[in-house]
């Protein structure tokens, strides 16, 4: 029989990745609030935070990121064994749609809101986004799952506070 960690210890491993790899609960909790904006005056980035941990706190959020971590430094390090795939994600090819579909996943979790702000957030590469986006095109730093794990995460936890959910 296989052990494996509580899930609590897994968003533990999961967060110091996401820390690794150069993103906070903060970034991707400002990610959250803009999509918020425009239904919530003065909405503070720390009212987001907590919902961003109620998504991290989620087995399937949790496997995502590592999934995530480990394809974008396996590409970042040439130690893929398929090359073919290797030069897809290391030069975040517009037509892979992969690193979107792994996003989807955690979006599903949250109904068509979380969805919706997904593919806007996508769009506007706003925040830590934007510069995941950046720092990713620049030889030796691969994020092209990273950033939109980070944009379904700011995404789910925004549905979550607009549905006023507890889970
Ligand atoms: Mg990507």
């Amino acid at each position: 029989m296989e052990e494996f960690l509580q899930s609590e210890e897994y968003a533990t491993h999961a967060i110091a990745l996401l820390e690794d790899r150069g993103v906070s609960l903060e970034d991707i909790a400002e990610c959250a609030r803009y999509l918020q904006a425009d239904y919530h005056v003065d909405l503070r980035t720390e009212e987001l935070l907590d919902s961003v941990k109620k998504v991290i706190s989620k087995r399937e959020v949790q496997f995502a990121i590592m999934t995530a971590v480990e394809l974008d430094r396996q590409a970042e390090k040439g130690t893929m064994v398929d090359k073919e795939l290797e030069n897809l994600v290391e030069s975040d090819a517009p037509l892979y749609g992969t690193d979107e579909v792994l996003a989807y996943g955690i979006c599903n979790l949250y109904g068509s809101i979380a969805l919706t702000n997904f593919g806007f957030i996508d769009k506007k590469k706003y925040g830590v986004i934007d510069r995941l986006n950046r720092e990713g095109k620049k030889k030796g730093i691969c994020h092209t799952f990273l950033d939109d794990i980070v944009g379904a995460i700011a995404a789910a936890a925004a549905s979550r506070f607009a549905h006023r959910w507890e889970r």
